[in-house]
């Protein structure tokens, strides 16, 4: 089960640095970074290492599993980015 980053992310990128195989986009080499509101874990590719979840300064990284109620949707807004950018 992958990790979903929800509302609370303020878009540092220091998950981006943390995972150790480059599955959080946007990338600030990549054109949506400065307009995007949040990052997103690719489901597809997430390992569940828990890396990204030590270094968030907001606590905005879950696993889906324990992921929020109220933040339940952004399981689906995690996903969605991957298959717009595909
Ligand atoms: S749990 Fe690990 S692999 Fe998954 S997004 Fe976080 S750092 Fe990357
Ligand atoms: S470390 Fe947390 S706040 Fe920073 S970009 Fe990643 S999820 Fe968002």
């Amino acid at each position: 089960m992958a990790y979903v980053i929800a509302a609370p992310c303020v878009a540092d990128y220091s998950c981006v640095e943390a995972c150790p195989i480059d599955c959080i986009r946007p990338r600030p080499d990549d054109p949506d970074f400065n307009s995007t509101e949040q990052l997103y874990i690719d489901p597809t590719s997430c390992i569940e290492c828990d890396a990204c979840v030590t270094v968030c300064p907001v606590s905005a990284v879950h696993d889906a599993f324990h992921l929020p109620e109220v933040w339940r949707d952004y399981e689906a807004v995690n996903a969605d980015y991957f298959q717009a950018t595909r």
